[in-house]
């Protein structure tokens, strides 16, 4: 049967109608000719996609700097806005044997995008939640990263001092009251939202950077489009120096790289 005679798209929105062309390219290959049973499915679909559920968790997965990464509701879904810290890290040419580490860590796939980068860099992706780290090591068992490892952990707390090159994070960093927060109720909370006015895990991560970063390494976050001044802030506190800030493609300042 073809979709569109079975489907009435017309009362679908422009999104739906959007993710199901979307949906159909990645799980049908694009064919035209439907059976029945295929055509509930779709259906299916387009209800979740009406109701807010998100189009890379029915697909089963996402990309992420020009890779597709297994993701599912235990996981972040990755935002084309984290790319940049993945370039900041690239323009600081680290040497080989380098140790850097993916705090928060989630599907994985910054922390695999940085082992890719170069295979004598030592990666470390840390995540305190025990389901993130089964999907990160389902995703490295598709890439097969050998300089990539997973340790469940809060934050970098397993590091010892002066150990490390570069940590690199994008931690939860929303208000719980933030109403950004309504679009985003499928997505676990816990990699979404920070105490302290979504600013706690930056100052638990500089701490941290203080402490465990070799002298002169690198911290590089990821924040919220209006929390520049705030986290540079918490960096001068913990004695860091800034280096630079950088936008993102709506031109807020977007992330930021600090030194020991
Ligand atoms: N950037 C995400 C969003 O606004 C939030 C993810 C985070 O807190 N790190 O959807």
């Amino acid at each position: 049967m073809k979709f569109k005679k079975a489907i009435d798209l017309s009362k679908l929105s422009f999104e739906t109608k959007r993710d199901i062309n979307f949906f159909i390219k990645e799980k049908f290959q694009d064919s035209t000719e439907f059976t029945q049973s295929q055509i509930s499915k779709i259906e299916d679909i387009a209800k979740s996609l009406e109701e807010g559920y998100p189009r890379d968790y029915l697909i089963g997965n996402s990309e992420f700097y020009g890779r597709k990464y297994f993701v599912d509701q235990r996981v972040l879904i990755p935002r084309p806005e984290t790319e940049v810290l993945i370039d900041i890290l690239k323009s600081l040419n680290l040497a080989d044997g380098s140790i850097l580490c993916d705090l928060g860590t989630g599907s994985g796939c910054i922390g695999i995008s940085l082992a890719m980068l170069n295979e004598n860099f030592i990666v470390f992706g840390t995540d305190i939640s025990e389901d993130a780290i089964r999907v990160a090591r389902k995703n490295n068992l598709t890439y097969k990263k050998k300089n990539f490892f997973l340790i469940q952990s809060n934050w970098a707390s397993c590091f010892q001092k002066d150990s490390i090159d570069c940590i690199i994070s994008n931690p939860p960093y929303l208000d719980k009251d933030d109403y950004h927060l309504a679009d985003l109720k499928y997505e676990p909370i816990s990699a979404l939202v920070s105490n302290l006015y979504g600013l706690e895990a930056f100052e638990i991560i500089s701490q941290q950077a203080k402490q465990l970063l070799k002298k002169g390494g690198y911290l590089i976050f990821e924040h919220g489009f209006d929390q520049s001044e705030d986290v540079e802030k918490i960096i001068y506190k913990n004695d860091l120096k800034l280096i630079r800030k950088i936008k993102d493609l709506s031109g807020n300042d977007r992330a930021i790289l600090v030194q020991k």
